[in-house]
This record gives C-alpha cells, structure tokens and sequence, in this order.
C-alpha cells in the first residue's frame, strides 16, 4: 500500500533500507514520527545531521571519535608498546568495558571476506602497518588479535599473524572460549577479560 503523503512515502522508503528494518517497520517507524511533537522529530533530524558533520575516524587508530587524534590514542596514560586490533569501533567500547586493557587500539573496519570480495586492501592494514614502522615513536612490543570467533576472524587472525610476526616481537590472539560463530560484543565482560588475560602467542 501506498500512503498519500509523498514525505511520508519518502521516509518509510529511507527508512526501510536501514539494517534489520523493512518495509512494515519502516511504516510503523514513520507513523510514530508522525505523531510526535515537533521538537522531538527536529531533534532527531538534527542528531542525524551532525552524525555525519561532528563524527569522523581517528587518523591514528581508525577508531570512531570527534577529535583527531581519539581520546585513547592522546591519553598519555595509557601503554604505547601494546596494540589490540579489533574489527569495528563497537569492539573498543567492548574491551574498554572490561578494564582490562591499557594499550592502544587498532581498528580494521571489517574482516577478511573473500565471499563478500573484502580482500586486504579493503581494511585498514597498510595503516597498521605505517604504525609499526620503527620511525614513529615508541616501538609497539606487542600486537594482540581480538577478531570476532568466526570464519572470517579466524582468516583475518591467521593473515594478520603471518604478516606481523617478523617486524613484532609478539603476536598474540585472545583465548579461545568466546561462543563460536559469535560477535566478540556478545561476549560478557568477565568472558572477555578472561580472554584477554589468557591470550596466546602466535
Ligand atoms: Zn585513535
């Protein structure tokens, strides 16, 4: 069914093509937009206007930030020999949450996926790798893999470990014991300290 307003059609139509919505949602969505004060929807529209103005990634770590360099990678506190690799900024929010890690963070922006045609050239590899030339800075001792526990971590751990075990004095992934087949965000915290505790040398 087609509604009569040409912007509500619009929207339901904008909408439904966000992750996990269709069309029915995106309907239900868009009424209830519809019945809310003005100050809520204009809020809303503005939020979503400033996502992309305020928001940008961090040119050091790839990670989600409104300052270049990121909060973590200005922190001075924390332990510059050390960079845990994640796949997305929601992994970092993961590994914060537990309290466990001290060092920097790396994120790649997805996995390798030769299904989906994501090869290496697609991550953020060749950045990983400028931050591990000697000439910048203090020399990173260590590098700690915390892919998701699925097919395509598991090609991304064994690419990355390949490739950084000669210029990195140790590459280690974090402990098995996260569910299979799962999203590292899954995991609850004490698995997950757990796992970063328990991390093994490659
Ligand atoms: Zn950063």
């Amino acid at each position: 069914m087609l509604y009569t307003s040409p912007a509500l059609e619009t929207l339901i139509e904008r909408l439904s093509g966000l992750p996990t919505i269709g069309r029915k949602t995106a309907q239900r969505l868009a009424l209830f937009l519809l019945k809310q004060p003005n100050e809520y929807v204009q809020g809303l529209a503005m939020s979503i206007g400033e996502l992309k103005q305020r928001v940008r990634t961090c040119s050091v770590c790839a990670n989600i930030t409104e300052d270049d360099p990121c909060p973590i990678c200005r922190n001075s506190k924390r332990d510059r020999s050390i960079i845990c690799v994640v796949e997305e900024p929601n992994d970092v929010l993961v590994i914060e949450r537990t309290n466990e890690f001290k060092g920097l963070y790396h994120v790649l922006g997805g996995s390798l996926s030769p299904l989906e045609g994501i090869g290496p050239e697609d991550l953020k590899i060749r950045e990983l790798l400028m931050r591990l030339s000697p000439d910048t800075g203090e020399p990173v001792k260590e590098i700690i893999l915390a892919m998701d526990p699925n097919v395509e971590g598991e090609a991304t751990t064994l690419y990355l470990a390949k490739l950084l075990r000669p210029i990195v004095d140790r590459v280690s992934r974090i402990a098995r014991g996260i569910p299979i087949g799962s999203d590292l965000e899954y995991a609850d915290d004490a698995t997950l300290s757990r796992a970063l505790e328990g991390r093994t040398t490659m």
